[in-house]
């Protein structure tokens, strides 16, 4: 960015602090106490972001807000530039950016503006569409469940599924019965059908089969799906299987959708619950030097151990880790396994560099990108 001007070299150490760490509360309980009333059921969307913040304060309380705009590898380390003009020095940075970035709008929808076209990421306040003619595009979670909420604020509303049927989760709930033997099959992780559960709750184990396995059981774990209780709130919404969109054309306010099988709809609104493809080339903060030394297939990087990059010092958590560490980094369950695994590595790195001086100190930009000033890990 032009007026990302000013220099800075800070040495930084992310400082993870949580102030019931050794208490026995779970977080949950923690914040009840602290917020001094009750959570209420359901929890209110208010109530939940509030516990989020509320966590995000007591763990990393100095977190950096400001967006990370550019990173680029500079004489062996890295300069982040922030969106105030700030740079920043770091020797290790973790990139957690999530996956709004990645976002797939079918090829229809190309020349659609988005006045008339929404992906599920960009959060549509759906309230906005009563008594509007609206399609849902997908048969995840995102794309039922929007359809569910639009169909109750009384928007008239049907779903296109390009599958043959819609895949329901919650076969643990109905396994709980065969009490011990479920507990065999599902991992605490809760990622992946039965059995594939286990084997997907074990990173280290998943990354020595041979790719294709692999893949098929990326495939199986993340397949489009709906929690069963929204069955029961899309009863009376009309769901069409087999069926995609070949052609969408605005017209006087409206959209002219063509589908595969010939028929036509006139909408006022169309919401792509169409899911994500992971593709780091769209982390638009990451300089084209980074893309020309990172070893990308399909979109993926191979990631080494502790999910550092081919370019020393750089790592990837979140979805873009899952073509290394399985499904189960898609989830926020995988947190689990990857801060242990990032953390072991950084602490034997700081030990091999012949326990260089860390200055604490941390750059956490909108909660997840990191930076750590250790020594760099030997190569
Ligand atoms: C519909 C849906 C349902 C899901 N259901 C579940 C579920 O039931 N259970 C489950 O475990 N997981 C679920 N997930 C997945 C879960 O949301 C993700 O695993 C989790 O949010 C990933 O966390 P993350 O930190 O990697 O990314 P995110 O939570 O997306 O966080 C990324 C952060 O990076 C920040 N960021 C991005 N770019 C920059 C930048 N340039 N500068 C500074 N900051 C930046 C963003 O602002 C954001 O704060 C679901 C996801 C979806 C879409």
């Amino acid at each position: 960015m032009a007026d990302c001007h000013a220099r800075r070299n800070a040495p930084s150490l992310l400082m993870v602090r949580f102030a019931h760490r050794r208490s026995q509360l779970h977080p949950l309980d923690a914040y009840k106490v602290s917020s001094g009333n009750h959570l209420g059921t359901p929890i209110s969307l208010e109530r939940f972001i509030d516990y989020g913040l509320w966590y995000q304060r007591a763990a990393v309380p100095d977190a950096d807000t400001r967006k990370v705009c550019a990173i680029e590898p500079r004489g062996g380390k890295f300069q982040l530039t922030l969106e105030d003009g700030t740079d920043v020095t770091a020797s290790r940075v973790i990139v957690a950016g999530g996956i709004s970035a990645f976002a797939t709008r079918p090829a229809a929808f190309d020349h659609v503006p988005a006045a008339l076209a929404t992906h599920t990421s960009e959060g549509p306040n759906l309230s906005r569409f009563v008594n509007k003619r609206l399609i849902v595009i997908g048969g995840g979670q995102s794309a039922l469940e929007s359809a569910a909420l639009l169909h109750e604020v009384g928007a008239e509303v049907e779903v296109l599924v390009r599958r043959s049927h819609l895949h329901w989760l919650g076969w643990k709930e109905r396994l709980r019965p065969l009490g011990a033997a479920s507990g065999l099959l599902f991992s605490p992780t809760d990622v992946g059908p039965a059995g594939i559960s286990r084997l997907v709750a074990a990173p280290d184990v998943l990354r020595r089969f041979p790719r294709s396995i692999q893949t098929r059981l990326r495939t199986l774990s993340i397949r489009p799906a709906g929690a069963r209780w929204l069955r029961e709130r899309l009863q009376t919404v009309p769901i069409s299987t087999r069926t995609t969109v070949i052609s969408a054309v605005p017209s006087n306010g409206s959209l002219r959708l063509i589908l595969s099988d010939n028929s036509t709809r006139l909408v006022d609104h169309v919401i792509l619950g169409t899911g994500y493809r992971v593709n780091i080339t769209r982390y638009n903060f990451l300089s084209p030097s980074i893309f020309e030394r990172l070893q990308v297939v399909d979109g993926f990087r191979r990631l080494g151990a502790a999910f550092e990059s081919s370019i020393p010092g750089l790592h990837f958590l979140g979805a873009p880790a899952a073509s290394s560490y399985g499904p189960l980094m898609y989830f926020v369950s995988g947190t689990k396994y990857a801060a242990a695994a990032l953390f072991r590595h950084l602490s034997l790195s700081r030990s091999a560099a012949a326990r260089a001086p860390v200055t604490p100190r941390m750059c956490c930009a909108r909660t997840l990108c990191s930076t750590l000033a250790a020594p760099r890990a030997p190569l």
